[in-house]
């Protein structure tokens, strides 16, 4: 797939609009589209890597470290009760939007997802 039909790329271009929570130079933290729990965000890098063999290690630290912080705002904002880190790489694997990007999932007691 060509970075031109990225979507998450058109979403840090701006060619298409998302409710982005939190940006930096590097990074963008927008809310799922179709959430599977309330607070699911996704943190992506603004340059196009495709998944875990394509990104660097440095952008990959920085990225987790990011999630970090957000994970502790969520917390404070939802008052979760926990938190699934999922980041999927491949299609076998489910990733369908083909940007490394992670999901943030809060979850809250009786929530009864399966992520
Ligand atoms: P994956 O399955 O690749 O790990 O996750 C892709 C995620 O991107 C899915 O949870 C899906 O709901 C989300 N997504 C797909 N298209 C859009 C979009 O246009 N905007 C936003 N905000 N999320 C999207
Ligand atoms: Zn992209």
């Amino acid at each position: 797939m060509k970075k031109e039909d990225c979507v998450f790329c058109k979403i840090v271009n701006g060619d298409i609009p998302s409710n982005t929570i939190y940006e930096n130079s590097e990074f963008k933290v927008i809310m799922d589209i179709s959430p599977a729990t309330k607070g699911h965000v996704l943190v992506l890098p603004k340059e196009h890597f495709k998944d875990i063999y394509d990104i660097d290690a440095e952008t990959a630290g920085k990225l987790f470290q990011l999630a970090a912080v957000v994970a502790r705002a969520l917390k404070e904002v939802l008052h979760c009760d926990g938190l699934n880190i999922i980041q999927n790489n491949g299609e076998i694997a489910g990733q369908t939007v083909f940007h490394f990007h992670m999901h943030l999932i809060p979850r809250y007691e009786g929530d009864d997802v399966t992520v």
